[in-house]
């Protein structure tokens, strides 16, 4: 007996083993030795984790799916939570222990699975996983390119990213409308921002608000002196900043607004 894919929970269950165990293999295993799979469904990304030499957890919202773990899977029963990844408390659940994050996962939530994983970056070294294409694309994406934007600034500035490979709609069951992509995030060393956080989500927030206006109008709301606004950086087009531009534009204005 199998699980009958339900779409309100973004089940497409993939049918193929090796592209399985490629994303398995995308965990590098640095500075981890537990790792949380999100959304194993009937298990196929989960066996191969299984396999290597880190402690395997997994969180599934689908009771169906448990049950069908639970009899597969006999080893890994106490290590399964029955719940939604976003409703968890993560220090609680692991104890401050740090954890990679693996997972193929359900497509309408995976930023906000990104974001839940940006919020608790001090547990989380790693996380790999397949997303839909465009999702991925917009994460790992550079400064200059259409899909350069909230997600890619805001995970960037903490994990450098990687696109590994594209899955066609074919080897799931049942297909997504699109192709997926596989990326991994890896915690840079440094990943306390040296200015305000909330300051620096809130003027990357702004400035993409209105990607296709120069910074010196879409941060308006942000009443800025004449002075900042004459700063050359004010000319530019949020696409094209880097990270380490946005960080500086945070530090001049929370000075600022002294
Ligand atoms: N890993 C499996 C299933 C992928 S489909 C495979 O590759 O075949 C996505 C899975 O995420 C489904 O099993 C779905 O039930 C689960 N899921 C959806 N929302 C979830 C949430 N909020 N928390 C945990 N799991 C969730």
């Amino acid at each position: 007996m199998s699980v009958k894919a339900k779409k309100h929970l973004g089940q497409h269950f993939l049918k193929d083993e090796n592209i399985a165990k490629n994303i398995a293999d995308s965990l590098t295993e640095n500075g981890y030795d537990t790792v949380l799979e999100i959304g194993p469904g009937m298990g196929v990304l989960t066996k191969y984790l299984l396999d290597r030499k880190f402690t395997t957890h997994v969180i599934e919202i689908d009771r169906e799916s448990v049950e069908y773990l639970e009899v597969h899977y006999l080893n890994l029963a106490s290590r399964i939570i029955t719940g939604d990844f976003l409703k968890i408390d993560i220090s609680k659940e692991f104890n401050d222990k740090p954890f990679a994050v693996i997972g193929n996962f359900p497509y309408n939530i995976s930023s906000q699975i990104v974001f839940k994983a940006i919020a608790n970056r001090h547990q989380i070294p790693e996380l790999c996983g397949m997303f839909q294409k465009e999702v991925a694309k917009r994460i790992t994406e550079k400064p200059g390119s259409k899909a350069y934007g909230i997600i890619s600034v805001l995970t960037q500035a903490f994990y450098n990213t990687e696109y590994l490979f594209t899955v066609p709609p074919t080897v799931f069951n049942p297909p997504p409308k699109v192709d997926s992509g596989v990326i991994r995030l890896t915690r840079k060393e440094n990943h306390k921002l040296p200015v305000d956080e909330q300051l620096f989500f809130k003027v990357v927030k702004t400035a993409f608000n209105q990607r296709r206006k120069t910074m010196r109008n879409s941060l308006k709301s942000l009443n800025l002196s004449d002075k900042l606004r004459e700063d050359v950086i004010f000319a530019e087009r949020p696409e094209q900043l880097s990270i380490e531009q946005f960080i500086n534009l945070t530090q001049k204005i929370a000075n600022d607004a002294i």
